[in-house]
């Protein structure tokens, strides 16, 4: 059996990642390709939609501690001070019966699954602007004023790594950016028309 592929997506917090993430395998349950998204572990408190398991694995502080020192992340980050992990465990039991895995992880994380060469395909969504993701923040409505300044000064920093990723998706219009997403991780090939303006917008949000 072909194992499965690893697709890494990064993204500042408000630029819709997840619900670009969510349509992509809205569609995809659709088709003959297996792909899930990975269900990470984090000492982050449960939001109250959160369901342990299938959101996440949430831990306290001491056990994720305790996986850390058996090493069992593939990678692991502190993001908007709380600690998110990938348990290597659960990915390769994917992997390994064939099924494409979605890891929406930080630029940290990335970082890490790089330094490793674990082989992967990796992408970056730019939102469109500073003053969209604040509004998309705020109309979240998840998090504290507090929180939500913290995630955007992390904006900031994390849109410095977007050239690292192999593709950079520009979220200004959902439904071009979930093709887009689609068709990349279906193998459809991505046609990068955008290259130009995307830089250009990079550019604009580095600039903040
Ligand atoms: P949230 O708390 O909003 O669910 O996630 C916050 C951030 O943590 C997201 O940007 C997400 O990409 C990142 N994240 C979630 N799981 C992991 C993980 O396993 N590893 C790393 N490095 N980041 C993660």
């Amino acid at each position: 059996m072909k194992k499965g592929e690893l697709y890494i997506i990064s993204a500042p917090s408000g630029a819709g990642k997840s619900s670009l993430i969510h349509e992509v395998l809205k569609r995809s349950s659709s088709s003959d390709s297996s792909i899930e998204l990975s269900v990470s572990a984090t000492t982050r408190l449960p939001r109250p939609k959160d369901i342990d398991g299938q959101d996440y694995f949430f831990l306290t502080k001491e056990k994720f501690e305790e996986l850390e020192k058996k090493e069992a992340f593939l990678e692991s980050a502190n993001v908007h001070g709380n600690k998110y992990g990938t348990l290597k465990d659960y990915v390769n039991s994917k992997l390994e019966v064939g099924i494409n895995l979605i890891l929406d992880i930080d630029v940290q994380g990335f970082k890490q699954i790089q330094q490793k060469d674990i082989p992967n395909t990796s992408v970056f969504i730019i939102p469109p602007s500073i003053s969209e993701l604040k509004s998309r923040l705020l109309k979240r409505n998840a998090d504290t004023p507090e929180v939500i300044e913290e995630r955007l000064k992390n904006a900031i920093a994390e849109l410095g790594g977007a050239n690292n990723y192999d593709h950079k998706i520009l979220n200004e219009n959902f439904d071009m950016a979930s093709d887009e997403l689609y068709n990349l991780i279906m193998n459809r090939g991505v046609q990068n028309k955008d290259a130009k303006h995307i830089s250009e917008i990079l550019e604009d949000l580095l600039s903040n």
